[in-house]
């Protein structure tokens, strides 16, 4: 069983997701394939619709090494404007560590 409180707090940077809910989802087994060698550190991913790049985001730091052992999704939650995007870990070398994430509560801010 893989409950939220797995997630260890000093693998987030608090300053980075103040205003987030981060909870992991289990989806499968073990990952099948090997990481992708090229991001043996990781990858940043970029989850925002093209018509979104020009409006407010959040970079959200994701729990990394994820080290679950298992395929699963990251669920990341905006407590400012409720968006919510799944991110898809496989506790592999090249899983997201991080993401930016369009941000609707900052609308008209800026
Ligand atoms: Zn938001």
């Amino acid at each position: 069983m893989t409950q939220p409180s797995d997630i260890n707090p000093s693998d987030i940077n608090p300053s980075d997701i103040n205003h987030f809910d981060i909870t992991w989802q289990e989806r499968g087994g073990p990952p099948r394939m090997s990481a992708n060698p090229d991001y043996p550190q990781g990858v940043d991913l970029d989850v925002r619709a093209p018509s979104e790049k020009a409006g407010p985001s959040c970079t959200v730091k994701l729990p990394y090494p994820t080290g679950k052992g298992v395929i699963g999704t990251w669920l990341v939650r905006c407590q400012r404007c409720g968006r919510a995007v799944g991110i898809t870990a496989a506790s592999r070398a090249d899983d997201p560590r991080s993401a930016i994430i369009a941000c609707k509560g900052m609308e008209g801010v800026a």
